[in-house]
């Protein structure tokens, strides 16, 4: 597959379910994926990045954004509090804020360097122990903690569990998105984006159907 077989894609459902296409950011998830793989989907003039860990990502954008400076980049993976501030730096958006202690983290931070990366907050909609993100019955205390302390906060993100129905996920993360009043959702990736598209996603974060799989060799 393609990047523009993607963006296709994205458009086609867009067009479907009757959003305009600007409505859904495609998000291309560049963890792991070697250098010449990412330059050539720069060179085709894709600018929405996805990775999900601030070391990695602090390894090869600096480099890729002086040939591209307009590229705008989205965490996409868990954040640890002491990598707060590298990931400030360095994201434009950050899609896994999940604890009020990292909210707090933010504030201070963004205080500090006068900007804050428009966030999103990480809810584990399958209350699986391994996956970071908030519960849902703790959201919307979350939501209001986040927005005392002024952070932008523009909606939510999830990662549905690999063996369930993908779009149980979405629904959810809508419902509760809309009943905080966020308008962002950050759900869908390769398999699923479409899915996604249809039950409101804003941001979809589609990885090897764009680049091809990830060699974690
Ligand atoms: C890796 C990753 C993706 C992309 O996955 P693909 O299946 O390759 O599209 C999307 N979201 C998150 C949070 C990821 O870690």
């Amino acid at each position: 597959m393609s990047l523009s077989e993607i963006s296709d894609r994205v458009g086609k459902t867009c067009a479907e379910c009757g959003r305009p296409t600007s409505d859904v950011t495609l998000i291309a998830v560049s963890k792991v994926q070697p250098n010449d793989r990412v330059q050539t989907v720069l060179e085709e003039g894709h600018r929405v990045y996805g990775e999900n860990k601030v070391q990695e990502a602090a390894g090869k954008w600096p480099g890729f954004r002086e040939s591209f400076p307009d590229t705008e980049l989205h965490l996409i993976g868990p954040l640890q509090s002491n990598k707060a501030r590298q990931a400030m730096q360095l994201f434009d958006a950050i899609h896994t804020l999940d604890r009020p202690k990292l909210a707090r983290k933010f504030a201070d931070i963004a205080q500090e360097i006068g900007h804050c990366p428009e966030l999103f907050i990480q809810v584990n909609t399958g209350l699986e122990d391994q996956k970071a993100g908030i519960a849902p019955d703790e959201l919307d205390a979350l939501v209001e903690n986040a927005r005392s302390m002024d952070l932008p906060v523009a909606g939510l993100m999830c990662i549905p569990p690999v063996h369930e129905t993908p779009s149980l996920h979405f629904a959810l993360l809508a419902k509760l998105a809309e009943r905080n009043g966020l308008t962002g959702l950050s759900m869908g990736m390769s398999g699923d984006f479409e899915q996604a598209i249809k039950l409101g996603a804003t941001h979809v974060r589609v990885g090897s159907a764009i680049f091809g799989a990830r060699d974690y060799g």
